[in-house]
């Protein structure tokens, strides 16, 4: 049975979509199945995966409604790991949710079915902590927060940890933090480092030690289409990525070893 991931940060630009794509990307290079669910009406993660997010006959939407499964919406991305798309329709079942019934639960409900072709799956939200989001925490084992260390940033999560706990407290007692990842780190900025060893005072051991450098190859493939591992393998940006997935899975005591496929030699 799958463990369930949500990237969430009510901050736009973060680096959400960025984790979540490549998160599952290096998950499935170390030999995990992989679902990525992209519950953002903007379907980011769906064209940095690859697929054209106009031209997607199912999608999250239609998911969340209950139209089809999970299971008639996935394709397969060229990254080796499955897509359940979104697009602007996504925008329109904020509204129509509030008239359905168990509606936090809508996502959760919809994943039940497919968790056991999966060992991960990976659920990118919108920058908002709206209902869409709410269903992410709700169909969640755990929370990874992207976050930029920026003089805000702690203001921000304050805020993200308050709906945690409700969530939490209503919805699913089962959710955690499991990692806040920096991203966009600058190491040579002060104000990172201050912000930075802020983060650890507070969230201590929940700070993952890889952090994601500001790197223009991460920026650049959701161009064409493709994860960083894929667009520049041997970039410092898919080298950080690859070992985040990697730090994930040994601190919950996996070995990244135990995969199918070899680890690439980053040169
Ligand atoms: P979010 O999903 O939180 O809005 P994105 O992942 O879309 O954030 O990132 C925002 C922008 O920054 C995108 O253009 C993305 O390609 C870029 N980006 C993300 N991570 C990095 C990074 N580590 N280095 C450079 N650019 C990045
Ligand atoms: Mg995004």
């Amino acid at each position: 049975m799958a463990r369930t991931y949500v990237i969430a940060n009510q901050k736009g630009g973060v680096g959400k979509t960025s984790i979540a794509v490549n998160l599952s990307a290096s998950l499935a290079h170390y030999g995990r199945r992989v679902l990525l669910v992209d519950l953002d009406p903007q379907g980011n993660a769906t064209t940095g995966s690859g697929i054209d997010k106009s031209a997607l006959e199912r999608n999250v939407y239609g998911v969340v409604l209950g139209e089809y499964g999970m299971a008639e919406a996935r394709v397969r991305a060229e990254g080796g790991y499955d897509v359940v798309g979104s697009n602007r329709e996504l925008a329109g079942a904020e509204v129509e949710l509030i008239a359905i019934e168990r509606r936090e639960y809508r996502l959760r409900e919809a994943l039940a079915p497919v968790l056991d072709d999966y060992d991960y799956v990976v659920i990118d939200c919108p920058p908002a902590l709206n209902m869409l989001t709410v269903n992410g925490f709700t169909a969640a084992d755990a929370v990874i927060i992207p976050m930029q260390c920026e003089y805000y940033a702690l203001e921000g999560l304050s805020d993200l940890v308050g709906t945690l706990r409700k969530v939490k407290q209503n919805l699913n007692p089962a959710i955690e933090i499991e990692a806040l990842v920096r991203t966009m780190y600058d190491p040579r900025s002060t104000l990172t480092v201050q912000v930075s060893d802020e983060l650890k005072r507070h969230y201590g051991e929940k700070v993952f030690d890889t952090v994601i450098p500001r790197n223009v190859r991460i920026a650049e493939a959701p161009s064409f289409g493709k994860p960083v591992i894929l667009h520049d393998p041997a970039s410092k940006g898919a080298t950080a990525h690859l070992a985040f997935a990697r730090e994930l899975l040994e601190r919950a005591g996996h070995s990244v070893a135990a995969g199918n496929r070899q680890e690439r030699t980053a040169t």
